[in-house]
């Protein structure tokens, strides 16, 4: 089998998951974006899976993406960063991609707004620690909401909702309800504020049938759609 015809099955996998689990939601056909997470995937295999169908990447590593993405100079992929942030990388980050997930403190997001070109508002999201792991970035589930507030006021961007990754577990009951707090907090949130946020990005390759059924709006898959990292 070629690469094009491995990586155009498992593309067509991960959306009949996906499509199976916005069923049993009873969520609309549709409804769910996939991302595929391409840290540490060539930009060959990043091509092929696009000319199968999948329109929107999300990257960890800023000069890995930006290497990708001028080799990748004629597809029209959306370009979603979902790494870490550190704050003298926002510019680059600002100009390279359309949604930014990992937001975690109003600085970043101020920044990144400033320095989006003009022509559209940044999509930003909120990441959120909901295990409060010290090893991952977010903002704890209580300090989410007030943020929020205060970055949905910045011109030239567009905060849209939050991200989560929480701890990988196996049970899927535990999972959905890791899954529900982000759901609460974002209907809260927006009763609490005014706002509209419309955006939950969480579910990864073992969780993202648990995800969608508790309302992700977007999954971040790496490993079940492009294969182990290198
Ligand atoms: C790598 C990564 C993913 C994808 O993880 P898999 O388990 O390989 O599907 C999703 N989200 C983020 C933020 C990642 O860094």
């Amino acid at each position: 089998m070629s690469q094009q015809q491995k990586i155009q099955e498992r593309l067509e996998a991960i959306q009949s998951r996906i499509s199976t689990a916005e069923k049993a939601a009873n969520r609309p056909a549709g409804c769910v974006t996939l991302i595929g997470a391409s840290k540490k995937q060539t930009s060959a295999l990043i091509r092929d899976c696009h000319s199968a169908g999948l329109s929107h990447c999300g990257e960890n590593y800023l000069q890995e993406a930006i290497a990708k993405q001028t080799e990748l100079d004629s597809t029209e992929i959306t370009w979603h960063f979902i790494g870490q942030i550190q704050s003298n990388k926002t510019k680059a980050i600002a100009n390279h991609f359309t949604w930014v997930h990992g937001i975690d403190r109003l600085k970043i997001a101020s920044r990144l707004a400033q320095q989006h070109p003009h022509s559209s508002p940044i999509k930003l999201l909120i990441q959120v620690n909901v295990d409060e792991e010290p090893s991952k970035g977010g903002v704890i589930l209580k300090e989410a909401g007030e943020l929020a507030c205060e970055i949905a006021q910045l011109g030239n961007a567009e905060l849209r909702g939050f991200m989560a990754i929480p701890k990988a577990r196996q049970d899927p009951s535990e999972q959905r309800s890791n899954f529900a707090k982000v759901y609460e907090l974002l209907v809260r949130t927006n009763q609490k504020y005014g706002l509209g946020l419309d955006e939950l990005s969480m579910g990864m390759s073992g969780d993202l049938e648990a995800a969608i059924s508790e309302g992700a709006t977007m999954v971040r898959i790496g490993t079940d759609l492009f294969g182990e990292r290198k």
